[in-house]
């Protein structure tokens, strides 16, 4: 699966969510939109996963989301990735743990960059607190309510920083 997929892809939830231009987005709506079960499970070994239980999508996280938490936000996005790029209704069970490099733990990672900074969006931010072609990245990271090394991340994919 390219990368233009999965940034179509993840435009394209957002659009039927209703998000296409809301910047910060409530991971707490996203769920409820989606029918997802949020649980918390404090013994979990990773700090998240995503499943079909009986009642349906479920997302685990290792520890209760406050809708604050930057990198809980980024896993529960990465989390929806997998119901989105690999759910498999013919093995509905599989469990999706936040652990390892596998190529369905970078597509994950690549949907949730997508889809809570979309490329658009994205280029307004860095354009509005860019200041003789600098920007301060911790006010693009504000504006998508997640991490400054995710916000530089994903402008460092999309090509418009450098990686050095
Ligand atoms: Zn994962």
């Amino acid at each position: 699966m390219n990368n233009e997929i999965i940034e179509n892809l993840a435009e394209k939830v957002r659009h039927e969510l209703g998000l296409n231009d809301v910047l910060n987005v409530d991971m707490d709506i996203v769920l409820e939109k989606l029918g997802i079960t949020l649980k918390i499970d404090e013994t979990h070994e990773v700090e998240g996963s995503f499943t079909k239980g009986e009642n349906g999508f479920e997302i685990t996280l290792s520890k209760s989301y406050d809708g604050t938490n930057k990198r809980d936000k980024f896993t529960l996005a990465h989390e929806i990735g997998h119901l989105f790029l690999q759910y498999d209704p013919e093995n509905p069970n599989r469990v999706f743990n936040r652990k390892g490099q596998t190529e369905e733990e970078y597509q994950a990672n690549r949907f949730a960059a997508a889809f809570l900074m979309p490329q658009s969006l994205y280029l307004d931010s860095l354009n509005q607190h860019a200041i003789d072609n600098k920007v301060d990245m911790s006010e693009v990271a504000n504006d998508f309510g997640v991490s400054v090394e995710a916000a530089r991340t994903r402008g460092r994919f999309l090509g418009y920083l450098s990686w050095n």
